[in-house]
């Protein structure tokens, strides 16, 4: 896991702006549905901090509630999602992996709502959980060596063998 040091991030314009001070508890993709639509990609990796070592720097998101319960932040101006908040986990601040301005730092280390995937969207599978148990309620995971999307045993394994 990354060292506790101050990380900034932010939407595609610039009018938003935001700073984390700790370390992620947990990295991961999403595939669910919600996830891929508030983005318009086909899956969003989420870098996941304590609430407390989160605030926005600069601007303010507006909010999509997209489910009860759930409100995304986005740039009002520009359409980046920026972040993913519930009613029932407010001690933690999602935050999308693609707008820290340091991605690669934050290498995902969980795969979640396979079920959910578009079939030839390519998982790592070292990092994939088993189908149907998460939402974003993953706490700390260990990292496996492999490297993002690039193992071996990805494309050794049976296409759709978890999914
Ligand atoms: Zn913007
Ligand atoms: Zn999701």
């Amino acid at each position: 896991m990354q060292p506790s040091t101050i990380h900034e991030g932010g939407c595609l314009c610039g009018a938003i702006r935001y700073r984390v001070t700790s370390a992620p508890t947990a990295l991961v993709v999403c595939h669910c549905r919600s996830c891929r639509l508030s983005s318009g990609a086909p899956s969003l990796a989420w870098a996941i901090f304590r609430a407390a070592d989160f605030a926005f720097t600069r601007g303010t998101p507006a909010m999509f509630a997209s489910s009860p319960g759930v409100e995304r932040g986005f740039c009002s101006r520009c359409g980046t999602t920026l972040t993913y908040s519930g009613s029932d986990r407010t001690n933690v601040a999602d935050v999308t992996t693609a707008t820290l301005d340091d991605p690669d730092a934050f290498t995902p280390t969980k795969e979640i709502w396979l079920q959910e995937k578009i079939g030839w969207e390519a998982v790592d599978h070292n990092a994939a959980e088993a189908a149907g148990l998460l939402d974003h309620l993953i706490v700390t995971i260990a990292r496996q060596a492999a490297p993002w999307r690039t193992s071996p045993v990805f494309s050794s394994l049976p296409q759709g063998k978890l999914v």
